[in-house]
């Protein structure tokens, strides 16, 4: 059977002499591994279009269980040279790392590719704001992933109030109240911009005036609260930002 899908690829690792086994997060199958036959080969036609981080139009033949074969790859966005700017590489690096931990093979899920591709956009054209596309990117794919943080009222009493802690075990805001002995509030800043990178478009996110400081202060945030969810994994792309 023949498949045509747009797709994200997502990491490739050598198999026998010349050819690539290549992960691409697909929109019509989601998580998949194929076969790129010759792939290595200087000549190969398909070299440019299974490079990490390229999005294009995939067709792969898919015969029982076995491996999918690529057949063809056309290129739509690619970066053109991601080595250059490490800010970009490793956003980039970070969004298929947790694409790849995340996303079970062969479940599509059409939303979480476009949250995906969007992103990867997005980091071509607004190099200068990585920081920020990464951290909309995380908190967006965690509520895509039905583990969007309560930032509205206290999750525990339902209770809207003045001050709140953030707690990454409780999934959201919780008022002194039920927490009375842990009084590390969040500012009603911090209130804010989470629910601005949760729930409005990347448009409206980056025409906000929002400081560096703040959007280190979110990464920070969400890093922990990804970490609590992915039952303590710490991805090495984000190691390397923090470096930056
Ligand atoms: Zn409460």
């Amino acid at each position: 059977m023949l498949i045509n899908t747009k797709a994200l690829v997502l990491k490739s690792v050598p198999f026998k002499e010349s050819d690539l086994i290549v992960t691409l997060f697909t929109e019509r199958l989601g998580k998949t591994t194929v076969l790129v036959k010759g792939a290595k080969k200087m000549k190969s036609r398909l070299s440019h279009s299974i490079q990490v981080f390229t999005i294009g139009h995939y067709t792969f033949y898919k015969k029982n269980n076995n491996l999918p074969i690529l057949r063809q790859g056309d290129v739509v966005l690619a970066h053109k040279n991601p080595s250059l700017n490490f800010g970009i590489l490793s956003a980039s690096y970070y969004v298929c790392e947790f694409i790849n931990f995340f996303m079970p093979e062969n479940e599509p899920n059409p939303k979480f590719f476009n949250l995906a591709a969007k992103t990867m956009h997005l980091l071509t054209s607004r190099s200068k704001e990585a920081l920020l596309i990464l951290a909309g990117f995380k908190i967006k794919s965690m509520a895509l992933m039905g583990y969007a943080p309560c930032l509205t009222e206290c999750v525990l009493c339902g209770q809207s109030k003045d001050d709140y802690i953030f707690s990454i075990s409780q999934g959201g805001l919780v008022c002194d109240g039920c927490l009375p002995h842990k009084n590390k509030f969040i500012t009603k800043r911090q209130r804010f911009l989470m629910l601005l990178l949760l729930r409005t478009t990347f448009e409206e996110i980056l025409k906000a005036d929002i400081q560096e400081k703040e959007i280190k202060q979110m990464n920070i945030i969400f890093n922990k609260y990804i970490q609590y969810y992915s039952d303590g994994h710490i991805f090495k792309s984000e190691q390397v930002f923090q470096k930056i």
